[in-house]
């Protein structure tokens, strides 16, 4: 089955009593494996469809299938599962546990998801020496900058090799040293057949995608394969 599957999905915040249309009856399937890239203006609904599909925000109407399972009718608590079995985040938001190191909040979803430590270990090590990070594995969250918890928290999100990778705007904050590590290293989780749907504005980012999605006005207004992608062996 594809990865995500979304059918007329809608999403209408309520702001004060006034209806906000976020997201307005998008039908989006993303095959496993494909890159997607979600492009758009400000306020066009992107990080709102890609919170959605991960169960962070509740939908409106419509439907949201994972791996061919309908996710949005599921418990919170199976969604929670679900997500951390299947699915690997980056979101601005989503945070890091304050009061571990970098290393253990890298390592943390291999253990919970039951890897042996040494897996978990070496997993955590491959991570943050491809991201630039293994200095800084003994620090705290907070002694980070912007740029360096954002690379922390990828390393966090591939930790299990989650076959659908949420990422919203994962290069945002980062100078192009370490936006180049980024890419090279969402180049690999893409060579390695892990599904990827990420909002971005960075062109770079989008050259690398299978495919790009671009919203408009809370709807899909261009929806096309990129020409120069790399494609899997
Ligand atoms: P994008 O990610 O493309 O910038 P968003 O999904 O963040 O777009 O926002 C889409 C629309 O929904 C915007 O009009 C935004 O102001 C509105 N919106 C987003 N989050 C909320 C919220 N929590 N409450 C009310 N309105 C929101
Ligand atoms: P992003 O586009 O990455 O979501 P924003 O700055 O638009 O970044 O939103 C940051 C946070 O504020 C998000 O959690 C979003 O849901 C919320 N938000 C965005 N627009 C509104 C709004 N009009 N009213 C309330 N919350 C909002």
């Amino acid at each position: 089955p594809p990865t995500v599957t979304t059918v007329n999905l809608v999403k209408i915040y309520q702001n004060g009593g006034v209806p906000v249309p976020a997201v307005r009856g998008v039908d989006l399937t993303v095959e496993a494996g494909q890159f997607v890239a979600v492009m758009g203006p400000s306020g066009s609904g992107k990080s709102t469809l890609v919170h959605m599909i991960g169960g962070l925000d509740a939908r409106t109407s419509g439907e949201i299938w994972l791996n061919g399972k309908r996710a949005d009718t599921l418990s919170e608590s199976a969604w929670a599962l679900l997500r951390r079995r299947e699915i690997g985040f980056v979101f601005q938001f989503f945070n890091l546990v304050a009061n571990m190191t970098v290393a253990d909040n890298v390592e943390l979803p291999a253990l919970l998801a039951g890897a042996p430590p040494r897996e978990a270990r070496e997993r955590r090590e491959y991570l943050l020496g491809e991201l630039g990070l293994t200095d800084r594995a003994d620090a705290a969250p907070a002694q980070l900058a912007g740029g360096e918890q954002q690379r922390v928290a990828l390393a966090r999100a591939l930790a299990n090799k989650p076959s659908l990778l949420l990422a919203d705007e994962p290069t945002g904050n980062l100078d192009s040293r370490n936006a180049r590590d980024v890419l090279r290293l969402l180049g690999e989780v893409h060579r390695d057949g892990q599904t990827i749907v990420m909002v971005t504005h960075d062109a770079r980012v989008a050259s690398l995608a299978d495919r790009v999605v671009s919203l408009l006005d809370g709807e899909i207004v261009d929806d096309g394969a990129v020409g120069t992608a790399r494609r899997r062996p």
